[in-house]
């Protein structure tokens, strides 16, 4: 079913076959996934990895994350490793992305993984993408669906304030239950988080039983460029606003109910309040605030995922 924005679809039979014959011509389409929503387009076509770049104005030198369906269709893109058989059982499909050695036959276009010898791959946990995935013959390389160093896309209405109706389809999976890009596992080397997510470094230590690496590492990442999920506005952490014209990110129940006022978690739930934090940003800068104060999150669980984007979000 269509509504007031022609390019928003529900998920049914005819967009279904709408998005999968979109995806076959090389075309670019926005789907939902537990993290964030995603610019998906075929990552065996150099067309389409072209056009994720233009549309999303990202650098070349940043690689995609190329998404599958099961272990089984990534086989002659990757060269296996034991440490991501581990993972794969215990945490897939679902908020983890690792990055592996590229095989050598793989026809993930060259530019997706930014001329790289390596590759980023995921599993999605989301019911809709799955169904997509599942009957193509071609993995998805799909960064989130916003315009490069601006805030992930939570909703399918984020997606069209993003690119308006330069994306024909956006299927509609209401808000992402995660609502923060996955977690980045290296496991090239000795494993090592490049980016803290939803799944924490404790949780995937427990799981491999192994210490990680303190290297740092040699491979960009957007998630390592400077400024990067940023709301557009000066965002400042830890420190309450000096007058109510300002908005201010709180956390837990302390914290009145002001106009200014933005509580993440009143329960004090910092996987709570990680789902809350892109959609909170996006809320205050319609809202016209023209800066925002943050207090402080604690730096545990999803607490370190929150305040990386947080940081890198001030910069
Ligand atoms: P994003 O698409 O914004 O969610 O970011 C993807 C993350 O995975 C970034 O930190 C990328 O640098 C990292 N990444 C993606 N592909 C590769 C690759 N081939 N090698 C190393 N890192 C990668
Ligand atoms: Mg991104």
């Amino acid at each position: 079913m269509k509504n007031i924005y022609s390019n928003i679809y529900s998920f049914n039979k005819k967009s279904y076959k709408k998005t999968i014959k979109a995806l076959k011509k090389g075309n670019i389409v926005s789907l939902p996934t537990e993290t964030v929503y995603g610019l998906a387009g075929n990552a065996y076509s150099q067309k389409s990895i072209n056009k994720i770049f233009n549309l999303k104005k990202r650098p070349s030198y940043n690689p995609l994350i190329i998404h599958y369906h099961d272990l089984k269709k990534t086989y002659n893109d990757i060269v296996l490793n034991k440490y991501f058989l581990k993972l794969y059982k215990k945490f897939c499909p679902g908020p983890l992305t690792f990055i592996l050695k590229k095989n050598k036959n793989s026809r993930v276009v060259s530019s997706a993984t930014a001329n790289l010898r390596t590759i980023a791959i995921r599993f999605p946990n989301n019911r809709k993408i799955r169904a997509i995935l599942k009957i193509l013959d071609f993995p998805l390389a799909m960064p989130s669906a916003n315009i490069s160093s601006s805030l992930s896309p939570v909703t399918a209405y984020d997606v069209y304030e993003e690119f308006k109706n330069k994306v024909k389809i956006i299927i509609n999976g209401g808000k992402s239950k995660v609502g923060i890009e996955s977690t980045v596992i290296d496991l090239t080397e000795k494993p090592k988080i490049l980016r803290p997510g939803i799944i924490s470094s404790q949780q995937i230590k427990n799981c491999l039983k192994v210490n990680f690496s303190k290297r740092k590492s040699k491979i960009k990442s957007p998630g390592m460029l400077k400024k990067h999920y940023s709301p557009g506005i000066p965002i400042i952490l830890g420190k309450k606003p000096s007058n109510d014209n300002y908005a201010f990110i709180v956390y837990g129940k302390k914290f009145k109910n002001k106009k200014n006022y933005f509580n993440l978690s009143k329960k004090a739930d910092l996987t709570e309040a990680a789902a809350n934090l892109y959609k909170t940003m996006r809320k205050i800068k319609k809202l016209g605030f023209k800066k925002i104060f943050v207090t402080k999150i604690p730096n545990i669980g999803a607490g370190i995922a929150i305040n990386d984007r947080l940081t890198r979000a001030s910069r």
